[in-house]
């Protein structure tokens, strides 16, 4: 199971981010140059109050100033073709055209999958037909980019991936729900967890979206939060 686990590490992120947001939040607000606004913010609970009633006011604008980076390996492209569709995020994905594989290719094996011993074991003769197959491609001179045709969505795959602050929420409020696919749901988690490790306040953001809603707007509900419907019931 650990080694079909995304692996997630936060490369980059600004050292002084709150420092940035309230700079762009005062900015709005204060005949103060932004200049001296961040040169002289120093009270850490002053600029989390101002940036907590921005944000819940909707003025998204001051926190997409933020740019994160996020190193991500051992996801399958059934995952990453989930990530890719986010169109305010960035990305440089390993290229299976100009990166061979080379014997077994890594794979992900869904937990469903791997917790049943005899769909385990054909799952994997499947994935070693198709190393097999793909291998016999190339040997034969077909070039990477035609014989990756044959590689299935559990082909492992390496992403580095770009957003900024509010793009980040957004992927969180969506993808966290119970409602999102497995693997993407533990790995936007796991870029959650390495962010709010380094910016603790962010935890409150970075909630799928009933957290914020205060009810649950999909169809089938988890029971986190209460259904749409029976929260705007009338009495
Ligand atoms: C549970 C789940 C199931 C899904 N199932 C399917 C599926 O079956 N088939 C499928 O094709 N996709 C599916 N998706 C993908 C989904 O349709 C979105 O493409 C994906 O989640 C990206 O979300 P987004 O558009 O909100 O976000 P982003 O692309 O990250 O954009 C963020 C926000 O920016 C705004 N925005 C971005 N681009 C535009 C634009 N062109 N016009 C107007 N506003 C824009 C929107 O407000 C958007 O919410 C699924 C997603 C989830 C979470």
């Amino acid at each position: 199971m650990e080694n079909n686990k995304p692996v997630v590490r936060l490369i980059s992120k600004p050292e002084s981010m709150l420092k940035t947001i309230y700079t762009a939040c005062r900015t709005c607000y204060s005949a103060e140059s932004p200049v001296n606004i961040y040169e002289s913010a120093v009270d850490e609970e002053k600029m989390l109050k101002l940036i907590e009633r921005v944000i819940s006011s909707g003025h998204y604008s001051t926190i997409e100033h933020i740019q994160i980076t996020f190193a991500i390996s051992n996801v399958s492209r059934a995952c990453t073709h989930q990530l890719v569709r986010h169109r305010h995020m960035s990305f440089s994905q390993k290229s299976q055209r100009y990166v061979k594989e080379k014997g077994l290719f890594d794979y992900i094996t869904p937990p469903t999958i791997e917790k049943n011993a005899v769909l385990s074991e054909k799952y994997d003769e499947f994935m070693k037909k198709v190393s097999d197959f793909y291998q016999e491609l190339v040997d034969t001179g077909i070039p990477a980019e035609d014989a990756r045709f044959v590689l299935p969505n559990a082909a492992s795959s390496s992403i580095v991936a770009s957003l900024n602050l509010r793009e980040l929420i957004h992927l969180a409020n969506i993808r966290l729900c119970t409602r999102a696919q497995y693997e993407i749901r533990i790995m936007v988690k796991m870029m959650c967890d390495e962010l709010i490790k380094e910016e603790p306040w962010l935890g409150k953001y970075l909630t799928p979206k009933c957290e914020k809603l205060g009810y649950c707007d999909e169809d089938k509900c988890c029971g986190r939060k209460t259904p749409k419907a029976e929260f705007f019931k009338k009495d």
